[in-house]
């Protein structure tokens, strides 16, 4: 008999909400987590989209340790001297409020803590080493050379899921499928993040921006998020591209961020309070491992849920959900007590049914438009050419967008039936 019905590895977001869910239902569950406390080694941007929190916590958002909802939604394109910007802010987000800013820190001990009231054993500082196995099937974990026993082990270890490549259930990552995030948080009284960002209140802001102003081709992409008191900005960069273009560090990028002309502003004054770095999972659906086997599943990142398409990225929602659907899985198997690949295979049927594997396999191929040198390398060259001759008065006769336009692709290299069918991809993809 196994000591516990299940182990969770990792108490971020997936492995917590698993927890959350089984242990509500009296199931005997372990969550161990290898930081202490949970939440200090995690990163996000982070906006929470944290919808199907409502299923484990009602009301969540009442007491969950939110900073700001989000009001205000830019999209950005930066060239080295200018910024493009989308901007869209509604009255309908006061109304139906949808993402919420968070600082991992106290998220994840606030979650690993819900876990643990609702009768999970929560560990932390501890690191698991591996899979236990007995005749090819996963009977638990190990640690220090211990092992504890659980009828399924979930798998929710993030990003860089060491425990499922040591135990040989998955591949190790290829450098395509993760990008790296560097990110500060900024303190800052609230009043001039208000006045900055002319918000109010609980008002927040998100913005994610392109950065076309990054030299040998490298591709990378940032956010910039309003907490209560203090701002997150970060940057995420093709591990690919970061690696083939061996002069550009991350730090490098998130210096030549925050010193923009469009940026820097912003955060006069501030002071940096933290500064972390962590992987992202972009490999899309291409990079998903087999989910299941006997005796365990992969929740979260560790699974390579996560969506990113420059206007969003999301990842913990993903978590999530996926968390709560391992936690299901195995307690609608639990009566017939088999946890066997084929028994366990059900979770991945359930995972079809959610917006999990929906928008994974619905976005596929998102990974090459998000980093292409479309977006990327021209597109804000060629906005900040067109913008330039329609705003900068100069005392030449006007002339017609469609030449402006033809003229600022050619600069650049685009030709127009090149733009036509990358657009058009892209159109199809995102
Ligand atoms: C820079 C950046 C910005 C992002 N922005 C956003 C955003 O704005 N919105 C959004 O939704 N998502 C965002 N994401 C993605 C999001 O952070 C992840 O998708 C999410 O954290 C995944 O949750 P998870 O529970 O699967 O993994 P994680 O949050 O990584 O949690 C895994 C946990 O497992 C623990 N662990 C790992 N190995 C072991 C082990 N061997 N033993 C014990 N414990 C272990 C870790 O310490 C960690 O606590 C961002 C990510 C980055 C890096």
């Amino acid at each position: 008999m196994s000591e516990f019905d299940v182990i969770v590895v990792g108490a971020g977001p997936a492995g917590s909400s698993a927890a959350i869910r089984l242990a509500s239902k009296k199931m005997n569950v372990l969550l161990v987590e290898k930081s202490d406390p949970p939440g200090t080694k995690n990163v996000s941007g982070g906006v929470l989209w944290g919808h199907e929190l409502d299923n484990i916590i009602p009301d969540w958002e009442k007491t969950a340790p939110v900073e700001r909802y989000v009001k205000s939604k830019t999209v950005g394109f930066l060239t080295e001297d200018s910024s493009i910007n989308i901007d869209f802010r509604s009255r309908k987000f006061d109304e139906n409020k949808s993402g919420y800013t968070v600082l991992r820190v106290k998220l994840d001990q606030w979650l690993a803590k819900k876990a643990s009231e609702s009768g999970a054993m929560l560990v932390n500082g501890v690191t698991v080493d591996k899979l236990a196995m007995k005749d090819g099937k996963v009977i638990g974990v190990e640690q220090d050379g211990d092992t504890i026993t659980a009828d399924t082990v979930i798998l929710a270890e993030g990003a860089n899921p060491r425990v499922a490549i040591q135990s040989g259930i998955r591949e190790p990552l290829k450098d395509r499928d993760v990008a790296i995030g560097v990110k500060e948080v900024i303190k800052l009284p609230e009043d001039k993040i208000n006045e900055r960002f002319n918000l109010r209140g609980k008002e927040g802001f998100a913005g994610e921006y392109v950065f076309g102003f990054l030299k040998g081709g490298v591709e990378a992409g940032g956010f910039l998020y309003t907490n209560k008191d203090s701002i997150s900005l970060g940057a995420v960069v093709s591990m690919e591209h970061l690696r083939s273009n061996g002069n550009t560090h991350s730090f490098d990028i998130i210096e030549q961020f925050n010193s923009h002309p469009s940026i820097a502003p912003l955060i006069e004054g501030g002071k940096i309070d933290e500064y972390s770095a962590h992987m992202v999972q972009e490999g899309g659906f291409g990079s998903i491992p087999k989910l299941f086997g006997d005796g365990y599943m992969i929740a979260g990142d560790a699974a390579g849920f996560s969506f990113s398409n420059g206007l969003v990225l999301q990842g913990m929602n993903y978590a999530i959900q996926s968390g709560i659907t391992a936690a299901d899985t195995f307690m609608e198997l639990k009566e017939k007590g088999n946890y066997s690949d084929s028994a366990l295979s059900l979770y991945q049927e359930k995972l079809q049914k959610t917006f999990v594997l929906q928008d994974m396999i619905n976005f596929k191929g998102i990974e090459n438009v998000t980093w292409g040198n479309l977006i990327h390398q021209h597109l804000p060259n060629i906005l900040e050419s067109v913008m330039l001759e329609i705003f900068m008065e100069n005392g030449m006769p006007k002339r017609h967008m469609y030449k402006i336009l033809m003229d600022a692709m050619k600069k650049e290299n685009v030709s127009s039936s090149k733009m036509i069918s990358e657009s058009f991809k892209m159109i199809r993809r995102l």
